[in-house]
């Protein structure tokens, strides 16, 4: 079997916009007490999908770990885990009787994971019913449970549906970050922000896709790494210095 890393590399290779579009998202959901239990995950279908992918494996994880963990989950084929249920539209609705089916099974405990992920594609295609139906789960749902609904339309679903959903963005306005980047004032700069970094892997990002060439796949997870000690505990000095031996490495 193909180490587990590789079905991340995968996600990100396959759809590179993606990956980094994630990131912030993503990294949230590694501090999984930041995610409510029910999560309305919005932006054009492949996109949502991904990140859809990218949640459910995260909350299923039995290690809690990062994308190189090797627990049994995450090694795992995530749309085939015993914890992860999917609901998709059948002849384009997704009626009353699937959720149900579905639903009163979920009162038993996850069968390897710390969470059961029950996961709603195409979430707009709910019948107003299947969506009241849905509504009481989401109000009183056990506490291993998380509702993942992808969709690209959300203001189809129901108001009352939507207010108990935390809603996440599978493409934020990232696109024109690498515009107009300048790395030496990048180094130079004070502040080394998440912002900042973002737009820095963004920009290596833009390059690799031109280039193909490997070192600057390197500064673009270097990016990676980068983003990740900010974020944790604000390490900008440890940060920038991953940063720049990443980018002298591709100007050698
Ligand atoms: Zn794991």
């Amino acid at each position: 079997m193909a180490p587990p890393y590789l079905s991340w590399i995968l996600i990100a290779m396959k759809n590179s916009d993606t990956y980094l579009s994630l990131w912030p998202l993503t990294d949230q959901a590694w501090q999984t007490s930041h995610l409510g239990h029910a999560l309305i995950v919005e932006g054009n279908p492949s996109k949502a999908y991904d990140l859809g992918l990218a949640l459910s494996r995260q909350l299923v994880c039995e290690a809690q770990g990062d994308r190189t963990c090797s627990c049994r989950s995450c090694s795992h084929e995530i749309t085939q885990h015993p914890d992860v249920m999917r609901i998709q539209p059948e002849k384009e609705r997704i009626r009353r009787q699937a959720l149900q089916m579905i639903l009163q099974n979920v009162n038993r405990p996850p069968l390897w994971s710390p969470r059961l992920v029950i996961w709603i594609e195409e979430a707009h295609r709910l019948t107003d019913a299947a969506q009241s139906y849905l509504l009481k789960s989401l109000e009183e749902p056990p506490s291993f449970l998380v509702f993942i609904l992808t969709t690209d339309q959300s203001h189809a679903l129901l108001a009352t549906v939507k207010s108990r959903c935390q809603l996440l963005r599978a493409e934020p306005d990232l696109l024109d970050l690498a515009k107009d980047f300048d790395p030496e004032q990048f180094f130079q700069g004070k502040e080394l922000t998440r912002d900042a970094i973002i737009r820095f892997s963004y920009w290596a990002r833009s390059f690799y896709r031109h280039r193909q060439n490997p070192s600057w796949l390197a500064l673009w997870e270097a990016g990676y790494q980068a983003y990740r000690h900010v974020n944790a505990n604000g390490a900008q000095e440890l940060a920038k210095e991953i940063l720049r031996n990443a980018y002298d490495h591709v100007h050698q």
